[in-house]
């Protein structure tokens, strides 16, 4: 007997014929003899209507009450999977993030899971029952709703299985694993049978949203053991594993593991900006202050006495509020002109093997200016190159780069 958390997105909940068959996954492994936990998404589509409403119903909406909203997508899959589960002949019972509680922090619609009570659940397993629990959702210690920010649930059933000590967690989803790249728009997309939580985390940071990156990260702290794989096809996935484990599983490491790319990102260049200390200091306190996560920076040489240039890249989400707080701060900063572009993407190449390799970055610049696509900004860090282009070339780029490393398949997928 083994201790589950099943976890089942959006496209798997899409619909009652949808949800019986979720279902029928959560029979086999009920019937195999576990103790199973399912934790699910909102129906595909459900959580950006319900954020389309509160747009409409107000530009500046109060995040408390966009959090009552938007939870309500996974109380209506939790509590339709529970009825289905309970028309098969299933112990089934759902349990919302305030009932069990799943405790929060404070920060609407970007919460932070601060533990999990599962003493209920140990009841449920106890008298051979199947608890279903809403992804995305929980409740902040003055009793508030709460929600983890988009593709929360995976970190919500991450959390889940740390806390009730499960011996994994499965997430399931409309494709089945990990692939070099997204499937979607590489058809030559590899799928790897294995990759590192490191690999994951800076592939899920750079924008392959097939897992939230918060619950990578605390899968590697918890060691969870996490698979990733299809809830259409019988078929392996992929085994998030941590890099002790993959040395033992004597594999061949590859240099990258994939490319990813991130289109939430809106570019911001201050023109004319003077050339003295504490110019740049002047601009990112601000930001700072008004919780913008500034990502690639790029600042233009000057000559002696001219002016210069500064560009970065923030949220889409915070890009208006990065302009009033720049355009307020003005006078402090000194500038002549402020630029916005939303047009922009950040694709990425990552891989180990960096560490030990140069010129893996250069292939890169190369590989993109055989195309004709011109750099607008490079960020580094240690296992990962990020370059910022023209959005038009995000496909483009992705399939040049995905050649340029060697990850294609011999087939399509
Ligand atoms: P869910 O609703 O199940 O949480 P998501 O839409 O959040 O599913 O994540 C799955 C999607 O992630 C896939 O449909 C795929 O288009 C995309 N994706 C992006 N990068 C990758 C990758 N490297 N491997 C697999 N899928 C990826
Ligand atoms: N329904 C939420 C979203 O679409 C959470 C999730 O599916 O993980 O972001
Ligand atoms: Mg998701």
């Amino acid at each position: 007997m083994a201790r589950i958390v099943m976890k089942f997105g959006g496209t798997s909940m899409a619909g009652i014929e949808r949800i019986r068959h979720v279902a029928n996954l959560v029979k086999r492994e009920a019937e195999a003899g576990n103790q199973v936990a399912v934790v699910v998404s909102a129906m595909a589509g459900e959580t950006d209507r319900l954020i389309q409403f509160c747009r409409e119903a107000s530009l500046l909406y109060d995040p408390r009450e966009y959090d009552v909203v938007v939870a309500s997508g996974e109380q209506v899959t939790s509590g339709l999977l529970a009825i289905t589960l309970q028309g098969m002949g299933l112990n089934a019972r759902s349990y919302m993030g305030w009932q069990l509680p799943v405790r929060t922090s404070a920060a609407h619609s970007a919460a932070l899971i601060e533990g999990i009570d599962v003493d209920a659940l140990n009841r449920v397993f106890d008298g051979g029952g199947i608890a279903v629990i809403p992804g995305f959702q929980g409740v902040a210690a003055d009793g508030s709703l709460a929600t983890l920010g988009r593709g929360g649930s995976d970190t919500s059933a991450v959390a889940l299985a740390a806390a009730m000590k499960a011996d994994r967690c499965d997430i399931y989803t409309d494709v089945d694993g990990v692939y070099t790249t997204d499937p979607r728009i590489v058809p030559r997309a590899r799928k790897l049978n294995v990759i590192t939580y490191e690999e994951m985390l800076e592939l899920a940071s750079v924008g392959a949203k097939v897992l939230q990156t918060r619950s990578v990260g605390l899968a590697m702290r918890e060691k969870m053991p996490l698979r990733v794989l299809s809830s259409f096809e019988d078929r392996p996935g992929t085994m998030v594993v941590s890099d002790e484990e993959l040395e033992g599983m004597n594999m061949e490491r590859q240099l990258i593991t994939g490319i990813a790319y991130d289109k939430n990102e809106a570019r911001i260049s201050l023109l004319g900006l003077s050339d003295k200390p504490g110019t740049v200091a002047a601009i990112f306190a601000p930001l700072a202050k008004a919780n913008v996560n500034v990502d690639m920076i790029v600042q233009s040489v000057a000559r002696e006495g001219e002016k210069r240039d500064l560009t970065f890249t923030v949220p889409t989400a915070a890009l208006a509020q990065s302009v009033d707080t720049l355009t307020r701060a003005k006078e402090a900063i000194g500038f002549d002109e402020i630029i916005t572009d939303m047009n922009v993407v950040k694709v990425s190449a990552v891989g180990v093997g960096m560490r030990s390799n140069a010129g893996i970055a250069a292939r890169m610049f190369e590989a993109l200016a055989d195309r004709g696509i011109n750099i607008l900004a490079i960020a580094t860090s240690e296992i990962k190159v990020s370059v910022l282009i023209p959005e038009e070339y995000t496909e483009l780029a992705v399939r040049v780069l995905h050649t340029a490393y060697g990850l294609d398949a011999e087939t399509e997928a």
